[in-house]
């Protein structure tokens, strides 16, 4: 078995007290706080190199660390070895005989999966085994050639939602396997926009979620935006400002935050050269929000775009640059768009919450989010059957691992063929 040090955990009575050590004192970076509700603690990553150090604090007197803290005091309470799969690596400690503390592996900091081995069994020392998260260090700008383009899949960082209401009707036991929840039953998901270079320019399809969120909505969305949208695109050479067309499939804030950026007290278009293309109905609908959709439409994102002049509002589907072109799905909201790219006799289509990740391929696995599921299954449907048959090339806008693929057909079961 390969296992790496991970980080050492440090039981502490008071976090903010102990930072005065560790960042004030020490100068050492502290990552954003994080929450274990299932074990009342609270969390705070101190990077230290490819390890790091864990301060702990218990939110509750039921918390395992409140109990460590009564009985012996602060200081060291665990040592968590990483490992590439939690449930192989208990499987082979029980043959072994060695005894547990967690026979089956529980969600733990950042959608990781964690199990303890008993101390008795690693002389005195708790022993915390950890699967880590799909990482951001998978989400990296990845191209490819399409006929006379070059698409380049970005990416803005992760950030998590509902488990459930990101499947809709399906049953937790069904989509868990797919996706593993965290202790707040959200889910990891990736921010892909996509770069199109052409020999008309550059369009950036989508733009994630952007840097203007607050604390509590980075909190409850567990944004993790450490490496984000200007790193992908730094990762390719590209610029912000030499971005000639920022194309949206809706206006959601996970795919649209990124249009506008704060500077000072204003708020300004982030791409300064570009001109943006919004349907004109989708506009509509984000400026005169309901009780249903408001949450999901935050007008900073797009308000800004108009009064700067950068906007140029599309009635219908059709083609908005040469081999580029929309197509209403509705479904999702009233005037959620794909986009089809054609060039040379290929296709790829970015698909945006049509279908978000590769657990969506079955045709009722559906957001709960959808304000009209039933125009999605009957689009999804026809898509889904067509992508298979033409062998499109399908950009997942929220996967958190595979950025590109064909969707494939096997003994009436549908997967995904990887290519980025
Ligand atoms: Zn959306
Ligand atoms: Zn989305």
């Amino acid at each position: 078995m390969k296992a790496v040090l991970d980080h050492v955990g440090i039981a502490v009575r008071n976090i903010e007290a102990a930072l005065a050590f560790y960042r004030d004192a020490l100068g050492l970076e502290i990552e954003a706080p994080e929450y274990v509700a299932s074990q009342h603690v609270r969390a705070r990553t101190i990077p230290t190199g490819p390890s790091s150090l864990e301060l702990l604090e218990a939110t509750g007197p039921d918390s395992p660390i409140a109990r460590y803290l009564e009985k012996r005091g602060p200081g060291i309470h665990h040592v968590t070895l990483r490992v590439d799969n939690v449930h192989a690596a208990l499987d082979h400690l029980r043959e072994l005989g060695v005894r547990l503390v967690d026979e089956q592996p529980r969600p733990g900091v950042g959608g990781s999966l964690v199990a303890f081995v008993h101390p008795s069994a690693s002389h005195g020392a708790l022993v915390e085994l950890k699967q880590a998260a799909p990482s951001r260090t998978t989400l990296l700008a990845q191209r490819i050639g399409l006929g006379g383009f070059e698409l380049t899949s970005l990416h803005d960082g992760l950030f998590r939602l509902d488990g459930g209401a990101m499947f809709g009707v399906v049953p937790r036991p069904l989509w868990e396997v797919k996706a593993t929840p965290d202790d707040r039953n959200r889910i990891c998901l990736a921010m892909r926009p996509l770069l199109v270079q052409a020999d008309w320019g550059r369009m950036i399809i989508d733009c994630g979620i952007g840097d203007k969120l607050d604390a509590k909505a980075l909190d409850i969305y567990g944004c993790d935006r450490t490496r984000h949208l200007d790193h992908a695109l730094g990762e390719v050479g590209v610029g912000a400002d030499e971005i000639d067309v920022v194309l949206a499939t809706h206006l959601h804030f996970d795919h649209f935050g990124g249009a506008t950026k704060r500077v000072g007290e204003r708020l300004v278009p982030r791409f300064s050269r570009a001109r943006y293309l919004i349907r004109s109905d989708e506009w509509e609908d984000a400026t005169h929000p309901h009780e249903r959709n408001r949450a999901s439409y935050l007008e900073d994102d797009f308000v800004p775009l108009e009064a700067a002049g950068v906007v140029d509002f599309r009635e219908a589907d059709g083609e908005v640059r040469p081999g580029i072109r929309t197509v209403r799905t509705g479904g999702h909201c009233a005037q959620h768009q794909i986009v089809f790219i054609e060039s040379g006799g290929h296709t790829a289509v970015f698909t945006a919450d049509l279908i978000p990740t590769t657990a969506h391929l079955r045709d009722a696995w559906i957001m709960g989010y959808d304000l009209f599921p039933m125009e999605t299954l009957a689009f999804k449907k026809r898509f889904i059957r067509e992508a298979i048959e033409r062998e499109y090339l399908i950009f997942f806008e929220h996967d958190p691992v595979v950025a590109a693929g064909y969707i494939r057909q096997a003994n009436g079961r549908r997967y995904v063929e990887q290519v980025l």
